[in-house]
Parts: structure tokens; C-alpha cells; sequence
């Protein structure tokens, strides 16, 4: 049997070559519609989606579960399968997806039963997020943000070449795609300000990231090696780290954040598995100093993936760009990230949801949030249309997408959309 990543592929369906869902991507997520309510897991593939719960239950579709793992309103049941598992299913839809394989296609009846228009689905947080960890592992975002604070010769703290830095933030408050944001309060002291007041936040921001999705389990007290790390990874969703840079000024000092990052997170709704990225690997920035042992790595951890970020203000009729970045420039890998996160004994769960950090490139045009872009508002960014922004104002859709480019096929991430209602 073809692997399910080989180029040559084809699927009976359609697919445009620009399309991010080809045969090669086979990403999971979970959807409803009108007609039938019930949550369940479904893989995107063209402008399709394909029904796993219907394909289950109709058997042909097995994981070797006692139980249904599809017909369930998150990835949680299957992820917990394990790799082996996830590597067979995926191998399965896509034979039963390929134009050379006559079950689904030569079946009309139940192909009416499975397949449905994307337009036609409801997608749904396709994880139960066990725990939500934010790292801050992009070396250019570290260092902007250390120059417009602490000035050019501070800008690293020491700890940082050594240590994948992160916080835990809250599962909780995180959101799919086009779930509306709403702007935070919370306690705010403008340098200039005497003492604080409450009230909405003034400098809201995003912050361009990835999220691996954790399927496997560590338990406490035990340490994790690159392999075992490795194998945990299920996949990968574009996320969005709403931050109130604010509230964050006057709460950091000294542990951390907390409220400027705890109103919401949002995630892209098709996870992309960790085989679907496979082709695109390749090696990271050199790690100097050579980071501690038990950090150092010998496969190449990184991801050639294309990000884009765009703005439509509501004054706009068409978003505009702002940021064109790449997942490889990351100095800290997802890899790495997990290894540290089980250090100490940490216990990781299915659906743990680590945030890669805001993942700035080199230039001036790839920075991931707006703190960077307009410099700490020193200076505005000018949109098509003459509106000008520092910060998100109500109202603001911010989008961003991802892509690995194939040849003559993407394997992409879709999109993960929010708009910022006001405070109220
Ligand atoms: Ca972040």
C-alpha cells in the first residue's frame, strides 16, 4: 500500500492544487450540521468533509477500540489510542479516499452518507484541552520584545538560550476559530499613572503561534527522552494568543502572566497531524551555547511552514496582510518544549495543548504581534484605506493561516479567525 504521503496520491474528490485539505493531508477535526446535531469526529479533504463516525459504524473504518472513538465530540478517545493506531487510520481513510480504490467510490449510497460540503459543517473545538502551556521560544520575538524594554544589551535574559521559557495559561478559555473575543478588563497603571484603576484593556494584541497537540501521556515524576517526546506529538493547529500587553505591564512582576493572557486562546479547527508534516521537516537554528543534555536533540525538530497574518478592521471591505513568518525560525523546538515540560516530574495528559510562543522571522515583515510590528506603538501600521493601528480595536477580524508547499500540493492548517467585540 502507498504511504499516505506520497505526492502521487489522488483522491476521487477533487481538489484544487491551492486547496490546504489534499489526500497527502487528512487533518481531524469535529463538526456537526443542521440535520444531524450529534458532535464527531470528521477529516477534511478538498472542499469535503468525511464522516469517521458514519465510516465506523458501518465497519469500515476500525481502530480495534472495544468502543466507537469517532461518534464523540472531541479527538480525545482516539488520540489516546496511540501512535501505531493513528498511523493505521490515517493509512485507512486515505485508501479508502484514493481514486484507484473502488469501496467508497464505487459506492454511491454510502459516499452520499459520508461525505459533506465543508460549507455545510459546523466545526467544533476539536479537542478536550487537558491543560494549557504557553512557551516563548522564538529567539527574534524574545529579543524585540527585550530591546523595546530593557534595551538592546539586556534584551535576552540569561536563562534564555538554557531553557525553553513558558507559563501555564488556561485551558479554559480556549476557543475555535471564529469564536467572537471579547476585550478583557482588568487592572491597568499606565507608567504616568499614580495607582491603578480597572477597566477594558487599551492594548490588546495577537500573537502568532503554533500548537502541538499532545496525545499521549507521561506520568508524574517521569522524564521524557526525544523519542518518547516525539511519539507523543499527535499534531499541530495554528494558534492565536490573545494577550492585554496592559494588564500584562502592571501583573507580570514576579510571576508571570495571568489575567493578560487568561480571556481566550484560539486555535484553527483541523488538527494536522505530526505524519501529515513529516516532508517538511528540517533542521532548526543552531542552539549556541549547546543546550543541557537532556535537552539536546538529534533529529531535525523543526517545520518548513508558511504563516500569514491579516487584519480587516470593520471600516475594511478586504483583510490586509501584516505578517508573512515561517515555523522554522523557532529556537526552541516542540520537541524540546515537551522534553522540559516533563522535566521536573510533570505529568502530561491527552490533550494537553502547548502554544509554541509568538514566532517571529529575521525581518522587519515577520514579526507575530502587534506589540512588534508597531514597535511599541512608536510606529503605527497604516492599512489600505488610511486606517491606522497600534493596537486591536473593537470590531478588528484578525486571521491567520499556515502551509507546508508541496510540489503541486499544500498541507495546510486552514485558518484560525477572531473578531474583538467590546468590553461591554
Ligand atoms: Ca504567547
Amino acid at each position: 500500500m502507498p504511504h499516505p504521503n506520497d505526492p502521487k496520491l489522488k483522491s476521487f474528490i477533487a481538489v484544487d492544487p491551492a486547496s490546504d485539505f489534499p489526500i497527502q493531508n487528512l487533518p481531524y477535526g469535529v463538526f456537526s450540521t443542521a440535520q444531524s446535531p450529534a458532535l464527531r469526529v470528521g477529516v477534511a479533504i478538498g472542499d469535503q468533509v468525511l464522516d469517521l463516525a458514519l465510516l465506523e459504524s458501518e465497519g469500515l473504518l476500525r481502530t480495534g477500540a472495544e468502543r466507537c472513538v469517532f461518534a464523540k465530540p472531541s479527538l480525545n478517545a482516539f488520540m489516546a489510542l496511540g501512535p501505531k493506531v493513528w498511523s493505521q487510520t490515517r493509512a485507512r481513510i486515505s485508501e479508502l479516499l484514493r481514486d484507484d480504490h473502488p469501496e467508497l467510490r464505487d459506492n454511491a449510497a454510502l459516499r452520499k452518507r459520508a461525505l459533506l460540503p465543508r460549507r455545510d459543517a459546523k466545526l467544533h473545538l476539536p479537542i478536550a484541552v487537558s491543560g494549557y502551556t504557553d512557551f516563548y521560544s522564538s529567539k527574534e520575538h524574545a529579543t524585540n520584545v527585550g530591546v523595546m524594554f530593557r534595551g538592546k544589551d539586556n534584551a535576552l535574559q540569561p536563562n534564555w538560550l538554557h531553557i525553553p521559557i513558558a507559563y501555564n495559561g488556561r485551558a479554559s478559555t480556549v476557543v475555535v476559530s471564529g469564536t467572537e473575543v471579547r476585550r478583557p478588563r482588568g487592572q491597568l497603571k499606565p507608567p504616568t499613572a499614580d495607582a491603578p484603576s480597572f477597566g477594558p484593556c487599551k492594548r490588546l494584541d495577537f500573537e502568532l503561534e503554533m500548537g502541538v497537540v499532545v496525545g499521549g501521556v507521561s506520568p508524574m515524576g517521569e522524564m521524557l527522552t526525544e523519542a518518547q517526546a516525539e511519539a507523543m506529538i499527535f499534531g499541530f493547529v495554528l494558534l492565536n494568543d490573545w494577550s492585554a500587553r496592559d494588564i500584562q505591564q502592571w501583573e507580570y512582576v514576579p510571576l508571570g502572566p495571568f489575567q493578560a493572557k487568561a480571556f481566550a486562546t484560539s486555535i484553527s479547527p483541523w488538527v494536522v497531524t505530526r505524519e501529515a508534516l513529516e516532508p517538511f521537516r528540517v533542521q532548526g537554528p543552531a542552539q549556541n551555547p549547546q543546550p543541557l543534555p537532556y535537552l539536546q536533540q538529534k533529529g531535525a525538530n523543526n517545520y518548513d511552514l508558511h504563516l500569514d497574518v491579516s487584519l480587516r478592521t470593520s471600516a475594511m471591505k478586504a483583510a490586509a496582510n501584516i505578517s508573512r513568518t515561517n515555523f522554522k525560525y523557532m529556537y526552541w523546538s516542540s520537541v524540546q518544549q515537551l522534553v522540559h515540560h516533563a522535566s521536573g516530574g510533570c505529568a502530561m495528559n491527552v490533550g494537553d495543548l502547548l502554544g509554541s510562543g509568538t514566532i517571529s522571522g529575521p525581518e522587519k515583515d515577520q514579526r507575530g504581534s502587534l506589540l512588534e510590528i508597531s514597535w511599541n506603538s512608536s510606529e503605527p501600521l497604516e492599512l489600505p484605506g488610511g486606517d491606522k493601528r497600534t493596537f486591536l480595536e473593537d470590531g478588528d477580524s484578525l486571521v491567520m493561516r499556515g502551509w507546508c508547499q508541496g510540489d503541486g500540493y499544500r498541507v495546510g492548517f486552514g485558518e484560525v479567525e477572531g473578531t474583538i467585540r467590546a468590553a461591554g
